[in-house]
């Protein structure tokens, strides 16, 4: 079965595995608790925490299609990278992380160092000697998050994971941007793969939840004990959900992409669009290793937006189908600005060392018609002419 290919897997997942009624799709199961059939006898799943039968099926399709050992489902991304940081990470351990990732991720790692659970170095990736400087430091683990949020920088994982491994450190790679449908990062070298499951994995925008996917099945029964430890393990409901979502994975992400695409070269014609970040375009600083180690660019990009702040504020409020909100990977089209929403909680010092500024705006490209997202930019675009 583990020659099937990344959309099968999504797809096939669970489909009639039901031997009760021979149902196709399986059955929720919502029960808290399971029976022991015998005193001493314990069941497969006997408490909702420790296991349920819908997050076991959606942790083995995850776990699948990122080609690892096993998967822990948990209740939001942010507690995925938590429970990682908890099993592995004593008071004196290093943790070395980009200084662009995900502003809860940041926000998680600064907060729990403060209150001395672990030591954390914040460092971007790309510049070589800051990066072999945190290596030095002998962390016990790594994270890498790429593409990153909201810059979409590419990191080489290949070669950070041999380079992180020789400092004796595990490493992690954050694989919410392109899902295994784009990357498979545990065949690059990594130890494990985070998602947050809430963003293109689900795709409906209508769950939180994370996972972390194990290479090593002995990292996998330590992270299943803290998560039941810890109770950071998904619902069955959200995980009977994201089940469903990940079905249309794969067509999904080729739409998702395929849109994208038009709205880049679109983009590219804008003189109120600066600098565009995007794996794809050659300019892009990523844009040779993203060749290499991922089989798709993704629909997640941002840009510079060329005007005053009030310019930039009147054209996201003149837009229609891009809805200004947070999250991203839904099906619905959405602009959000980081540096006042995403990513607040870095603060100012960190926005600007991490080079996210007041004037980028991050788009996630959804699945309506692209002729009608374009013209509703073009709508926005217009509206905002005579405005500085
Ligand atoms: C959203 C996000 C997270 C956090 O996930 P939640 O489900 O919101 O807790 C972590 N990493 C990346 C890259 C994200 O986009």
């Amino acid at each position: 079965m583990s020659t099937r290919k990344p959309v099968t897997i999504a797809v096939r997942t669970g489909i009639e595995s039901d031997t009760q009624y021979q149902a196709v799709v399986p059955p929720i199961y919502l029960s808290t608790n399971y029976g022991f059939a015998k005193f001493g006898e314990v069941p497969q799943f006997d408490y909702t925490r420790s296991g349920n039968p819908n997050r076991s099926l959606l942790e083995s399709a995850l776990a699948e299609l990122e080609g690892g050992a096993g998967a822990v489902v948990t209740n939001c991304g942010t507690s995925a990278i938590n429970l990682w940081a908890s099993a592995f990470l004593s008071p004196n351990d290093w943790l070395v992380a980009p200084h662009d990732c995900y502003g809860g991720t940041y926000r998680l790692f600064n907060s729990r160092a403060q209150k001395g659970d672990f030591k954390v170095r914040f460092v971007d990736q790309s510049d070589e000697a800051a990066w072999q400087d945190a290596l030095a430091l002998k962390p016990k683990l790594v994270l890498l998050e790429t593409p990153s949020n909201p810059l979409v920088r590419v990191v080489d994982i290949e070669k950070a994971c041999r380079q992180a491994h020789e400092a004796g450190a595990l490493v992690a790679v954050d694989n919410t941007f392109l899902t295994p449908i784009y990357q498979q990062p545990l065949a690059l070298g990594a130890d494990f793969v985070i998602h947050s499951t809430t963003k293109y994995l689900n795709g409906h925008s209508d769950v939180i939840g994370g996972v972390v996917i194990c290479q090593d099945p002995q990292h996998h029964e330590s992270l299943a004990w803290w998560g039941n430890c810890l109770g950071a393990t998904g619902t069955p409901f959200d995980s009977y959900l994201t089940l469903r979502g990940l079905r249309t994975l794969g067509a999904r992400m080729r739409a998702h992409e395929e849109s994208a695409n038009v709205i880049l070269h679109y983009l590219e014609q804008q003189p109120r669009v600066g600098t565009i970040y995007h794996p794809s375009l050659p300019s892009h600083p990523g844009h040779e290793i993203a060749l290499r180690q991922q089989q798709g660019f993704g629909a997640m990009l941002s840009f510079e937006f060329n005007g005053s702040f009030e310019a930039l504020k009147a054209f996201v409020n003149h837009l229609t189908l891009f809805s200004l909100a947070e999250s991203l990977g839904g099906v619905e089209s959405l602009i959000c600005h980081p540096a006042s929403m995403t990513h607040r909680a870095m603060g100012e010092e960190a926005l600007a060392k991490a080079g996210v500024s007041n004037q980028l705006v991050r788009l996630s490209i959804g699945l309506e018609d692209s002729a009608d997202l374009l013209a509703d930019l073009t709508h926005a675009f217009h509206q905002v002419e005579g405005i500085a």
